[in-house]
């Protein structure tokens, strides 16, 4: 180990993404990686009219929500890491055979974005891609205010995010688009943004998330 890899980790040791204890090396200690919300057997876990499919590899509980988290509101580059190669796996897994043409993700509001500094959705993406090699492009833009969708009642959630999205400055005719977004919910976002990308040409889109709530089953096609 060269010495200023010593001395980063002297000052700022590895630490587990969901339970915080320090580590050798790796991002998920064993106690928490034996104990995952694994979601592999429930994929897809939506099915929509303009999403085809969507897969997560894991439910959004316990060490999992821990690590989202960090994700989401820490800037953690390791849970960003983590996520996508289990993303990517649950891609090549539960969505086989497909051939995508690029990964995008669902647009964080310009607002929240100047306040946060980044979209874990666009982190995921574009760490995705790379596991799966295959390029990642911003198609989507945000164009309506939403507030946050995770607070409102379930029945208002695809009215709240109806037209909220355009695609922007990217082209999408013909494509397999994989679109990636961080916890899954009702789908309402994912379907909403899917719709948007068939408006503008894609052929086919298909969803992957870092995980899924646990507040309903899977939403029935077309509703
Ligand atoms: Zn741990």
């Amino acid at each position: 180990m060269r010495v200023w890899e010593r001395v980063r980790r002297a000052l700022l040791p590895d630490r587990c993404i969901c339970c915080g204890t320090v580590l050798q090396q790796g991002t998920v200690c064993e106690a928490c990686r034996r104990d995952l919300p694994r979601a592999t057997g429930t994929n897809p876990v939506f099915c929509g009219r303009f999403c085809k499919r969507a897969v997560a590899p894991f439910y959004y509980k316990d060490h999992i929500r821990a690590a989202a988290r960090r994700l989401k509101y820490k800037n953690s580059m390791p849970a960003v890491a983590f996520f996508a190669e289990e993303m990517a796996h649950e891609v090549r897994t539960g969505l086989p055979g497909i051939r995508f043409d690029l990964v995008t993700n669902v647009p964080m509001e310009a607002a929240q974005l100047r306040r946060r500094g980044y979209n874990p959705a666009a982190r995921l993406a574009r760490e995705s891609a790379k596991c799966l090699g295959l390029p990642w492009i911003e198609t989507l833009r945000q164009v309506r205010r939403t507030g946050r969708q995770h607070t409102l009642p379930e029945g208002l959630r695809a009215a709240n995010v109806t037209d909220a999205y355009a695609v922007a400055g990217a082209d999408v005719r013909g494509k397999t688009v994989l679109l990636a977004d961080d916890i899954l919910t009702t789908g309402s976002t994912l379907e909403e943004c899917a719709k948007m990308l068939q408006a503008a040409g894609a052929t086919q889109v298909y969803g992957v998330c870092a995980a899924r709530t646990l507040l309903r089953r899977r939403r029935k096609r077309g509703r």
